[in-house]
């Protein structure tokens, strides 16, 4: 079957290619203006269409200059849960009946809202996590192509309902796939819109409702999104935000027994962590976990050394590593080892880092100060263990002090069986190590309890065959100098891991998705 042509959103491309690249500058910067004059208000949480204050609340800082209050947000607890799931139970029934036409269209008509308001959205995003703009526009770009690739998938499928016949006379029956009920989102920080709207709108365009609770770092963009589907006619309890922290919020969520699935991205341990719960309650229903990665690229003595490089570079530190995507081993063929690690250090030398907002920066600060710690500790044992070629500090001078800024770091003469090597770290930190051949390539970038994304430099063809057929891996890349190993795109590259880097097996952004928040049932009336 061929799948339909998909148009995907690419603000800064667009602008590239109509030679407009000031425009996207200036509409950006201008957007950054306005959304720092409403900086430090006061959120609510949205339990069926109302805004609910409660007792407590927590204060966002800016990660790349905590002087600098984004807002204070109400924080959640068991109560407040209760109230939201309770709501959007109550909000299921009439939901699951709404056509597909009128359901389609409220998240087509939140798309075109989010474009219109892309800059400042991509603005605060910047502000609120870090992300520099091109990549906070790509994120905004990623959930413009959920909010349309979902919708307009669902209406394709006619809501994944049709007439199956009359299999023997008098027997009319029809195959339909139905929503669960009231579906948990549970998001992480680091793509705070793609994912949160990714996630919450798969589950309610196939007719679920949802209770949602973004990051703690990273709930103004939620709440913008929640504010633009009120917009778009979203009736009143489909889709409830409670902010609050993981066990505050989300564990009782979790827990509730009328939330029949979840949807989660975030960390190995968490999502195994809600998968467990779900078993030890007895629940049946789906947890659609999309979890980390210890991304490994190969660099064959075939390849453009300098293609390797700038792949390796983008992948390994754009947003300081913080993608669950991040390049993070990479093995090299020994003849080429030491002109590709040559050339990687004197490149991230060069990289820039400073405020998100800044045109020129590359390296981002990190969300939060267990980051900034954990870098401490596997700096200071890579020191110990192996060679720090480049990075390794903490800046702590300059107009950057005030942020949570770290020096990219290249690592060598690590085992590729050290822990280093082996967990993911979430952090501007790559080990490189030698190989003789393909197959020890493959080996070792196969030796992991990961299996998210994985890259290849090469220019034999016989090699690129053989890896894409023998690498364990969800995502695939060969020769990508944009990235070794991050930013796929929805409908063309669907994103989701193998082994401990995902739950289903389906990935988001693709032709499979949606079908898991629904549950098959088939109907027959005899006349
Ligand atoms: P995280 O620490 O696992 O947190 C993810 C979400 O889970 C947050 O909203 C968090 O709330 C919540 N949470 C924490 N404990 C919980 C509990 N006991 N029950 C229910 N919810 C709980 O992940 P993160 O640090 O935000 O993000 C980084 C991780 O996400 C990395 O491992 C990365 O690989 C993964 N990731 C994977 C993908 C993918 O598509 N495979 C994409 C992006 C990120 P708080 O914020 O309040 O702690
Ligand atoms: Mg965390």
């Amino acid at each position: 079957m061929q799948p339909r042509e998909y148009d995907n959103e690419l603000t800064y491309l667009t602008h590239q290619q109509s030679d407009d690249v000031e425009g996207f500058h200036q509409a950006y910067e201008e957007a950054v203006e306005s959304v720092e004059a409403s900086l430090g208000e006061s959120h609510p949480l949205r339990i069926d269409g109302e805004a609910v204050e409660t007792g407590d609340s927590f204060t966002v800082t800016d990660p790349g200059d905590q002087t600098v209050e984004i807002g204070e947000f109400a924080a959640g607890g068991e109560q407040e849960v209760e109230a939201a799931v309770s709501a959007a139970k109550a909000a299921s029934p009439d939901w699951e009946a709404l056509d597909v036409e009128s359901r389609v269209e409220i998240f087509q008509d939140a798309a075109d809202i989010m474009r219109d308001r892309k800059y400042e959205l991509a603005a605060a995003l910047s502000l609120e996590n870090g992300k520099n703009r091109t990549e906070a526009m790509a994120d905004v770009d990623e959930a413009i192509d959920f909010l349309d690739f979902y919708s307009s998938e669902f209406e394709r499928s006619n809501g994944y309902e049709f007439d199956t016949g009359e299999p023997t006379p008098g027997q009319h029956t029809t195959n339909l796939l139905r929503p669960y009920g009231v579906f948990a989102v549970i998001s992480p920080f680091n793509f705070p819109m793609a994912l949160f709207v990714g996630m919450s709108a798969g589950a309610m365009v196939t007719g679920n409702t949802v209770v949602a609770k973004p990051a703690s770092t990273t709930p103004l963009v939620a709440q913008k999104y929640a504010s633009i589907l009120e917009e778009a006619g979203l009736p009143d309890g489909v889709l409830n935000v409670v902010m609050g922290g993981g066990s505050d919020v989300g564990q009782p969520l979790v827990e509730h027994e009328d939330v029949s699935g979840v949807a989660f991205t975030g960390s190995r341990e968490v999502g195994l962590h809600i998968q467990e719960t779900f078993m030890e309650l007895g629940k049946r229903g789906p947890v659609i976990a999309e979890l980390g990665g210890k991304n490994p690229v190969i660099v064959s003595d075939t390849a453009d050394i300098d293609e390797a490089v700038e792949g390796v570079k983008n992948g390994a530190f754009s947003f300081s590593g913080q993608k669950c995507s991040a390049t993070s081993r990479v093995y090299v063929y020994e003849d080429v080892i030491d002109e590709f690690t040559d050339k990687l250090v004197a490149e991230t030398e060069e990289l820039t880092a400073g405020p998100a907002t800044d045109r020129d920066t590359f390296i981002s600060p990190l969300i939060n100060d267990s980051a900034l710690e954990h870098y401490q500790e596997i700096t200071e044992q890579a020191r110990a263990d192996g060679s720090v070629l480049t990075g390794g500090e903490v800046i702590t001078e300059g107009d950057l002090a005030d942020g949570r800024f770290v020096e990219p770091t290249v690592v060598t003469d690590i085992p590729h069986e050290h822990d280093l090597a082996r967990e993911e770290h979430f952090l501007p930190f790559v080990t490189i190590h030698p190989v003789s051949d393909l197959e020890e390539g493959i080996e070792k970038s196969n030796d992991s309890e990961y299996g998210l994304c994985a890259g290849l430099f090469s220019t034999d063809e016989d090699e690129i065959d053989q890896w894409f057929d023998e690498v364990e891996s969800g995502m695939c890349y060969v020769n990508r100098n944009q990235s070794a190993t991050t930013g796929a795109l929805v409908q063309a590259q669907p994103f989701g891991g193998w082994k401990f880097s995902g739950t289903t097996g389906k990935f988001a952004g693709g032709y499979w998705y949606l079908q898991q928040f629904m549950r098959e049932q088939s109907r027959t009336r005899v006349e």
